[in-house]
């Protein structure tokens, strides 16, 4: 069998491709590019969570409320304080670093990331097309100092590690009772801390980032873990798009993954479903492009499907909280099962069913949202 290609999977056109702007994507750009739709979008967002609350909105409580807002916690003080800084090798006094094949080093890491929580772990090579371009800060300013701008030359190596969504919890999405982005976050976070300072002990240097650093979902699928989808997220064979990432950075030599496929791109071209979903239109319900419809958040040079993050960020800050529409009504989205294995197996090797699948998907009713907050409140 002809195992695929990064660029198989994810088409790169070298004379166009530039290294990505933190400043330019989304989360950064909305709070000094006036001319997006999401402009202040988070203040906004915030203002709309409060005034939900005092209107007494279902799903919208003070305790739904807290819990998305707490679960978030300890994520954002390990951004702040131990993310995107190089750590170094850490061995007790006298004591030789670990010599072990690549292949066994993997094997090891691996393990540990297991071990702290992560649900699937992959290697690659870092290459320098996914970091973010130095030159410019991070989060526009705001925590730039907190982050060393580019990663060191001697650190070639990334572990990614992907983290499942509580999927009982994403089914109250788009609402504030769906913690399960800021839950998972939180653990793909402190992993990733642990993972790297975990390296640092066995005598190497190592650099933990979530969203940060480094672009996630190109390096995931390098390193093995899933495939891009129409809704512009990582869709794994295991949890479909219900995933957060995290990475760590190391000049351990480790053995390396390769991309797998699954049959993704062809399923995506039938389904379309998160694009009927979306409540801002931001999914192209057309064809794979090598640009998409805002220039600088979207970085042209692949040839993918560029969602328009302006008109998701805004449809978040109407709402008053984010969503995850086009999560949860994937029908990659899906609980563990002999069933949706056995169709997972035939969408690789039949695509031609895949309507029937997708017809089926609708039928049975997968993917609908949860309202009664009682449901989440009241079950143990
Ligand atoms: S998060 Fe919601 S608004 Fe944004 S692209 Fe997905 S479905 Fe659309
Ligand atoms: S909902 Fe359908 S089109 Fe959208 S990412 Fe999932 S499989 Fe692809």
């Amino acid at each position: 069998m002809v195992k695929p290609g990064i660029f198989d999977l994810y088409p790169v056109n070298e004379s166009i491709y530039r290294q990505m702007r933190d400043t330019h994507q989304l989360f950064s750009r909305c709070y000094w590019d006036p001319s997006l739709k999401s402009f202040k979008a988070f203040e906004r967002l915030e203002e709309k969570k409060i005034e939900n609350i005092l209107k007494g909105k279902p799903r919208y409580s003070l305790k739904d409320y807290a819990l998305e807002r707490a679960a978030k916690h300890v994520d954002l003080t390990l951004r702040m304080h131990v993310h995107g800084k190089v750590r170094e090798p850490n061995l007790p006094e006298g004591v030789r670093k670990l010599n072990v094949s690549p292949e066994e080093a993997s094997w090891i890491v691996k393990r540990a990331a297991v071990a702290y929580g992560a649900d699937l772990v992959g290697v690659c090579r870092l290459d320098r097309k996914w970091v973010y371009d130095p030159r410019y800060p991070a989060f526009a300013g705001q925590w730039d100092d907190r982050y060393q701008r580019n990663i060191p030359e001697n650190l070639k190596y990334v572990i990614v590690m992907v983290f499942a969504m509580d999927q009982r919890m994403l089914k109250f999405s788009p609402s504030v009772l769906d913690a399960s982005t800021s839950l998972t976050y939180t653990l793909s976070s402190a992993v990733a801390a642990n993972v790297a300072d975990f390296i640092t002990r066995l005598g190497y240097s190592a650099m933990s980032a979530v969203n940060e650093a480094a672009l996630s979902i190109p390096l995931a699928i390098e390193a093995g873990l899933g495939e891009l989808g129409r809704n512009g997220l990582l869709i794994t064979r295991e949890f479909g798009p219900a995933v957060r990432i995290s990475k760590v950075f190391t000049d351990l030599p480790l053995e390396i993954d390769g991309p797998v496929t699954f049959g993704v791109k062809n399923f995506c071209l039938k389904c379309k479903k998160c694009a009927r979903h979306c409540p801002s239109q931001a999914i192209s319900q057309g064809k794979p492009s090598w640009n998409g419809p805002v220039p600088g958040s979207n970085n042209p040079g692949v040839l993918k499907w560029y969602i328009n993050p302006d008109k998701c960020l805004n449809f978040w800050s109407k709402n008053g909280g984010s969503c995850s529409i086009c999560i949860r009504v994937c029908p990659w989205t899906k609980g563990k099962g002999v069933i949706h294995d056995v169709v997972k197996f035939l969408v690789k090797k039949s695509p031609f069913l895949n309507s029937f699948w997708i017809f089926i998907d609708d039928l049975i009713g997968y993917g609908k949202q949860e309202v009664d907050p009682k449901k989440f409140w009241r079950q143990p």
